[in-house]
C-alpha cells in the first residue's frame, strides 16, 4: 500500500536516495534489561541496525518502544535499574583501525568519559534540565571545552563564541554572561545544540530536541540541524515519535515498537512504500498537505502494551490489520530483506515455506 505523502510532502533530504556510506556505529543484537521489584522487563530485544557517516538516522516509534533507551546505550549510560545484557555497539572510532565496542567499556572510565561529549554528544527534550541554573551560559561551555580540548581559556572563550554564533545567538560574546533562565525555551535549546557540537563530535544523538518547543521554533530548530549537519559533516541520530520532522530530517529510518526494530531502510523507499503494517499505520496518521479535504486522519487502534504483558508472537499482533491468526499469535517475526537496503520483521514478508517449518507443518 502507497503512503498518502507526495514528494512534495516529503522534505529535501527524502527527495532523493541517499547514497551508501561507511558506518559509523554498528549495533549488533542489543539486549537491554530493567531489573525491578515487580520482575525484569526487556527494553530492548536485539535491536540491530547502524548509523552511518555523514548522515541522519530517525528512529522512530511510539513512546515505550526503546528508542530513547537505544540512545543512551550508544552513551552507554542506560539508566538504572537497566543493564545491557547482551549485543555489541561498534563504535568506529579512527578510520581504518578496529572499532571500539562500546559495551565493553566501564562508563565511568576515561576512555568512555572521552568518547561521550566529546566524540557523541547528546541534545535532549528539556534543555532546562541540560544546562546548569547557577552557572553562566559561558562557564559551562567553556568548561565542556576544556574536558575534550587542549585549549587555553581564551581560545575555549572564542571557541564558546563562535560556536553560539553558528546556532545563531544574537551578540554571542555578551550573551556568554547570561544564565540559561535569561533565554527562551528555543534559544535555550540552541545553547544545549552549541553546547553538544563544542567538543566536534562525530555523531550528535538528538532525542525528541524539537517536542517541548512550539511549532515554528521546531522548524527553526530543525532547519538549524540541518545546515549544521551539512556544514560540519557529522552523524546525526534523532528519536522522534513525529512523522513529519522525520520526512524533514532523515536519511535513513528506523522504525521501533515494544524494543525492537520492525523496519528500516531509506527514507525515500520508507515513506513511498513503507512495508510493515506498523510503519504504514504511523504514516497513515499523520496530516499532509495533499490529503483531501474532510479526509480523515486514522489513529492507531489500542495502545502499545506494558512490557509485562508482551503479546505473544508478533508483539504488534492485537493491534494488527493484517493479523494471521496461528501465525502472528505463534511465531516471533524474524528480519526478512524484502528489496536490498530494507530489513522488515513481519511474517507477511517471509517465505511461506519457512513459516511451515517454523510451525513445524502444522499451519
Ligand atoms: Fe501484523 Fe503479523 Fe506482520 Fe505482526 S507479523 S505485523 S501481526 S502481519
Amino acid at each position: 500500500m502507497q503512503s498518502t505523502l507526495t514528494p512534495a510532502d516529503i522534505g529535501s533530504k527524502a527527495a532523493a536516495p541517499a547514497p551508501a556510506a561507511p558506518p559509523l556505529i554498528e549495533i549488533d543484537d542489543l539486549k537491554v534489561r530493567f531489573f525491578t521489584h515487580d520482575g525484569s522487563i526487556d527494553a530492548l530485544e536485539g535491536v540491530s541496525l547502524t548509523i552511518p557517516q555523514g548522515k541522519t538516522l530517525c528512529i522512530v516509534g511510539e513512546s515505550g518502544s526503546g528508542k530513547s533507551i537505544t540512545g543512551r546505550a550508544i552513551l552507554n549510560q542506560v539508566p538504572r535499574p537497566g543493564k545491557i545484557t547482551d549485543g555489541s555497539i561498534r563504535y568506529y572510532r579512527t578510520a581504518g583501525a578496529k572499532p571500539v565496542d562500546i559495551t565493553g567499556l566501564d562508563p565511568r572510565g576515561a576512555q568512555m568519559r572521552a568518547i561521550r561529549g566529546g566524540e557523541i554528544g547528546l541534545i535532549s527534550q528539556e534543555p532546562m534540565a541540560a544546562l546548569s541554573p547557577v552557572h553562566t551560559i559561558g562557564n559551562q561551555m567553556r568548561e565542556a571545552i576544556r574536558l575534550h580540548t587542549r585549549l587555553g581559556k581564551k581560545a575555549a572563550d572564542a571557541h564558546a563564541i563562535e560556536m553560539l554564533a553558528k546556532v545563531g545567538i544574537p551578540r554571542p560574546a555578551e550573551r556568554l554572561n547570561n544564565y540559561s533562565f535569561e533565554f527562551s525555551g528555543g534559544m535555550r535549546q540552541r545553547i544545549c545544540i552549541a553546547l553538544a557540537l563544542s567538543a566536534s563530535p562525530r555523531l550528535l544523538i538528538a532525542d525528541e530536541p524539537t517536542t517541548a518547543l512550539d511549532v515554528t521554533t521546531q522548524a527553526n530548530i530543525v532547519d538549524l540541524l540541518l545546515g549544521l549537519q551539512e556544514e560540519l559533516g557529522i552523524s546525526i541520530m534523532f528519536i522522534t515519535h513525529d512523522l513529519g520532522v522525520v520526512a524533514e530530517i532523515a536519511d535513513e529510518i528506523a522504525v521501533m515498537y515494544l524494543g525492537k526494530i520492525v523496519e528500516q531502510g531509506d527514507s525515500l523507499s520508507i515513506f513511498r512504500d513503507p512495508k510493515h503494517p506498523y510503519t504504514k499505520a504511523l504514516l497513515r496518521s499523520i496530516p499532509t498537505f495533499t490529503r483531501e479535504r474532510g479526509g480523515r486522519l486514522q489513529t492507531i487502534k489500542g495502545m502499545v502494551p506494558s512490557p509485562f504483558q508482551r503479546p505473544s508472537g508478533c508483539t504488534f499482533h492485537p493491534r494488527c490489520d493484517a493479523f494471521m491468526p496461528g501465525i502472528c499469535d505463534r511465531l516471533v517475526p524474524w528480519p526478512v530483506e524484502p528489496q536490498p537496503g530494507r530489513v522488515v520483521r513481519c511474517h507477511l514478508h517471509a517465505d511461506r515455506a519457512e513459516i511451515d517449518r517454523a510451525l513445524g507443518g502444522r499451519a
